[in-house]
């Protein structure tokens, strides 16, 4: 999966980040001296667990509030079919040096290495691209994403510069796949709102990513482990006027030295917590004008494969940009006989009012246009409608031709010293990933540790 990887390794290298082994060094409960303070925790997705572990193993009492009847945010695995499918993140991009690859093995997370030289491209014809072929537009691909970023202002989408460099590109529908399964995948856009200035200024790790075949939940899991989480438990108002903040749980009050904020873009940007004091008006505008994307994912699980089990990715061309274009081969890394496919930016949030028996026949043109008209239909179907989803309202955030990175910096900073926030899009240069939002939960920790 190319996510973050396609567009750094073209790009410009991989940054160095050292990473110390303090940021995943645990201690032991009897070791912990109790420093009388309090810090309530919104939010218990990774980036609110991994804070509240680490204030925890700093003395602090640390409260986790979550509006959800479970933890995990957008780590979720739905086990119902027997194969794990995760409705949030299934990759950890890049690795080596990754925080979450540690995490992962501590927490029994089983990976498996997800090839991306083994994808088939295929046209509507049901002819695939050949490797040539691909590879040639793969580089011109990477040389349209430069061009792009260096004609840009820094208030142009994507989508307006690319049409104006490469008008026939535009309109070609391998270009679409590329635009959306590589781009917009992987920043979470549609390329019609992203940023043509800043729609790449993020880092990466190195290595070829993995995919966890055990589900992502296991990490979140692990990191609740032995904390004081209290499900179903949304906040709707944070106080911080006077010295200890004070906050509305299902109506009641609860109070501590400090609040960290962990809840995703699309709740700030859906007003879901009244702040009193109001927040300052550079956050206000830095939580209006970055975007939160959509991406939604579709599981379908067959009783036998029809399609060549020995790749790992199958890409298809149609007409529509975003549209089920990608799809996952879960033979390479379970015994199910299931495949993934995705619907990204405004496509993802067209899926949304589609019934399932619409997605399975829109899904099922799409590869009987590859293997011909006589595959089945799937036994079942999952899917995701993250845009509706009212603890996320989306999938993950990104730069908007109206915003420029810095705001990713404003929105993690704090109120007071009292107010904290953390998530993924409070991670500028991890933004949109899981390892992003379990950076700034330690960020924040620390932060509030050295108070
Ligand atoms: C479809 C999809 C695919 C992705 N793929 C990948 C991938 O392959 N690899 C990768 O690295 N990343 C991926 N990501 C991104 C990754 O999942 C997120 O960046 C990360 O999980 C975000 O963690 P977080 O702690 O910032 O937010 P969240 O996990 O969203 O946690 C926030 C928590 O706050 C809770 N909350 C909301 N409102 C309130 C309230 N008022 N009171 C109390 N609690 C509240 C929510 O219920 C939630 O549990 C993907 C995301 C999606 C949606």
């Amino acid at each position: 999966m190319k996510r973050r990887k396609f567009i750094k390794d073209t790009l410009g290298g991989l940054p160095l980040l050292v990473l110390t082994p303090s940021l995943l060094a645990s201690c032991a409960e009897d070791e912990i001296k109790p420093n009388g303070k309090t810090v309530i925790v919104i939010g218990a997705g990774i980036s609110g667990l991994a804070a509240a572990r680490r204030l925890k193993q700093n003395g602090f009492t640390v409260i986790v509030l979550e509006a959800q009847g479970k933890i995990g945010g957008r780590l979720r695995t739905d086990r119902t079919l027997g194969v794990p499918f995760d409705a949030g993140a299934s990759w950890i991009h890049g690795p080596n040096r990754n925080p979450i690859r540690n995490l992962a093995s501590q927490a029994g997370a089983t990976t498996f290495l997800t090839d991306d030289e083994q994808v088939k491209v295929f046209d509507t014809n049901g002819v695939p691209y050949t490797d040539a072929f691909l590879t040639n537009a793969e580089n011109q691909f990477t040389n349209a994403l430069r061009d792009v970023k260096n004609a840009s202002t820094p208030t142009q989408s994507f989508e307006a510069v690319f049409n104006t460099l490469y008008p026939t590109q535009s309109t070609n529908r391998l270009w679409k796949y590329m635009l959306s399964a590589y781009l917009e995948f992987d920043t979470g856009s549609d390329i019609s709102l992203l940023s043509a200035k800043y729609f790449d200024d993020d880092e990466a790790f190195g290595g070829s990513d993995v995919i966890i075949t055990n589900g992502y939940d296991k990490i979140t899991d692990y990191l609740g482990l032995g904390l004081d989480i209290r499900l179903n438990s949304p906040v709707s108002a944070i106080d911080y006027t006077e010295n200890k903040v004070k906050l509305t749980v299902n109506g009641e009050a609860l109070e501590g030295e400090y609040a960290l904020v962990s809840v995703p873009l699309g709740v700030l940007k859906n007003n879901r917590i009244a702040f009193t004091p109001d927040l300052p008006v550079a956050k206000l505008d830095a939580i209006h004008q970055l975007s939160m994307g959509n991406i939604n994912k579709f599981l379908l699980v067959w009783d036998s494969a029809f399609w060549d089990t020995s790749l790992q990715y199958i890409g298809y061309t149609p007409e529509t940009k975003g549209k089920f274009n990608y799809f996952l081969n879960f033979r390479k890394f379970t015994s199910h006989n299931a495949l993934m496919t995705f619907a990204f930016g405004n496509y993802a949030t067209h899926t949304e009012s589609l019934t399932d028996s619409e997605i399975i026949d829109e899904i099922m043109q799409h590869l009987k246009g590859i293997y011909g008209n006589n595959i089945p239909n799937p036994s079942h179907l999952q899917r995701t409608k993250w845009g509706q989803d009212e603890n996320t309202f989306g999938a993950y955030s990104f730069v908007s031709n109206a915003s420029s990175s810095e705001d990713f910096d404003i929105l993690a900073s704090s109120l007071n010293n009292k107010v904290f926030f953390a998530g993924e899009h409070t991670e500028r240069d991890y933004r949109g990933t899981t390892h992003g939002a379990y950076l700034s939960g330690i960020r924040e920790a620390d932060k509030i540790a050295r108070i």
